[in-house]
């Protein structure tokens, strides 16, 4: 009769018992190893930076390239930035030359729906470090109803399983950072406690302190023990639709024009895009505090979408929507294709609907909803999509609907 050889059980007695070389070992006795190497590896750091592969610059955008389109400056200066932050941690700590290279977040301003999170997410794809998206809509000062600054650093704990080593060398990318802004350019109107507050608390993440962070997150657990967090090395990217601040853009270049070489400067300006100039100072006016524009020293835009890109969203990148539509029905045999019309069809509609990028993905849901239902049931092994087609379903909906979603 069989038996384990750690703790001598009969076969009969366990619930599996697995052979080696020279003995056994019972489903026991492999769960109280485990245990074991549970308890004794708790606290030590897996994360190794010498194991990382650095890619260059133009690497790491080759990278984004296959998922996100257009948006070429913002796609160079976050590659650059992802560089430099792996160059930041893989440099040995004592060079004897006294430089000590700074990190360089992040700040990218475009309208909602051009690739802001996108371009965060496919970064994430790419990395090996910890990576997280929170949204700044959520961040209240400490007492108020909301998450505090600290549950940032929660967030990327757990994606880095409470690996604290390998968190503070993560990057959490900050949604919505304009929904932070004081409302007033002028500090000495009344405070205002959602927003200068917030970023203040804010800065000392950016800056780089040691914070006590709860691992739970929240007030919930009041028990808790806080585990200390330095932030030093930890990148932030943030994210910001600035609703308006072409206004501010475009007064500060006015006043600027005015003057020496006006005539010249003018002539440049695209005033299709006035975000392709922003600056600091514009920041600011909306309400950015200066502690904090400092310390997000990268500053770029993204483009608003026309009808080529969205034109292209449908189908180039990686896992494009019309992609996946392809990869869908094809696990059930059946070949879909659509029209080239139907895909200017579908983009116009967007563009009429103002739905921008994400509108693309709801169209076509509705589109493809009755194909998605019915077809798998049917003889089917061929769909194409038409025009007429892709007019039928989307007249029979509220574009209310749409717009909501
Ligand atoms: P933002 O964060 O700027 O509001 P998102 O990144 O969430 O916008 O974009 C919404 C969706 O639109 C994305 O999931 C993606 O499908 C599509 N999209 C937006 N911009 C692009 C782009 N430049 N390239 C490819 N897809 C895009």
């Amino acid at each position: 009769m069989d038996k384990c050889s750690f703790c001598g059980r009969d076969k009969k007695d366990t619930n599996l018992l697995i052979a080696g070389i020279s003995g056994h070992i019972c489903d026991h006795c492999i769960e109280q190893a485990y245990n074991i190497i549970q308890e004794e590896t708790k606290g030590k750091s897996s994360f190794d930076v010498s194991q990382i592969q650095l890619l260059k610059p133009r690497e790491i955008k080759k990278f984004l390239d296959q998922y996100v389109i257009g948006q070429e400056e913002a796609k160079k200066y976050l590659s650059v930035a992802v560089y430099n932050h792996y160059k930041r941690l893989i440099q040995p700590r004592n060079d004897d030359d006294g430089i000590e290279i700074e990190k360089s977040n992040i700040i990218l301003v475009g309208e909602t729906g051009t690739g802001k999170t996108l371009l965060a997410r496919t970064i994430a794809r790419m990395l090996h470090v910890p990576f997280t998206i929170v949204d700044a809509t959520v961040l209240t000062e400490a007492g108020y109803v909301g998450e505090d600054i600290e549950s940032l650093l929660t967030r990327l704990l757990q994606v880095a399983d409470y690996d604290v080593k390998a968190a503070e060398k993560g990057i959490i990318f900050i949604d919505e950072i304009d929904k932070i802004a004081r409302k007033s350019d002028n500090p000495s109107i009344t405070r205002d406690v959602s927003g200068e507050g917030v970023q203040q608390g804010l800065l000392k993440l950016l800056e780089g302190s040691i914070v006590n962070v709860p691992p739970q997150g929240g007030r919930k657990h009041p028990e808790q023990k806080m585990i200390p967090v330095n932030t030093q090395n930890i990148l932030f990217i943030c994210g910001g639709a600035f609703d308006g601040i072409e206004k501010k853009i475009a007064n500060r270049m006015n006043t600027q024009v005015v003057g020496y070489g006006a005539g010249k400067n003018r002539d440049y300006i695209n005033k299709d895009n006035l975000l392709e100039y922003i600056a600091p100072q514009d920041l600011k006016s909306y309400g950015m505090i200066p502690e904090i524009i400092g310390r997000l020293p990268i500053l770029t835009h993204l483009d608003p979408l026309d009808k080529p890109t969205l034109r292209d969203i449908l189908t180039e990148p990686k896992n494009s929507i019309i992609k996946q539509y392809i990869k869908l029905f094809r696990i059930d045999n059946i070949e879909l294709s659509f029209d080239n019309k139907v895909l200017e069809y579908i983009v116009d509609r967007s563009i009429e609907f103002k739905l921008g990028a994400r509108g693309l993905r709801s169209i076509c849901e509705v589109i493809m909803m009755d194909a998605m239902f019915n077809l798998p049931s049917d003889n089917v092994s061929k769909l194409r999509i038409t025009t007429n087609y892709a007019r039928q379903k989307l007249e029979k909906i509220n574009i209310k609907l749409l717009k909501a979603s």
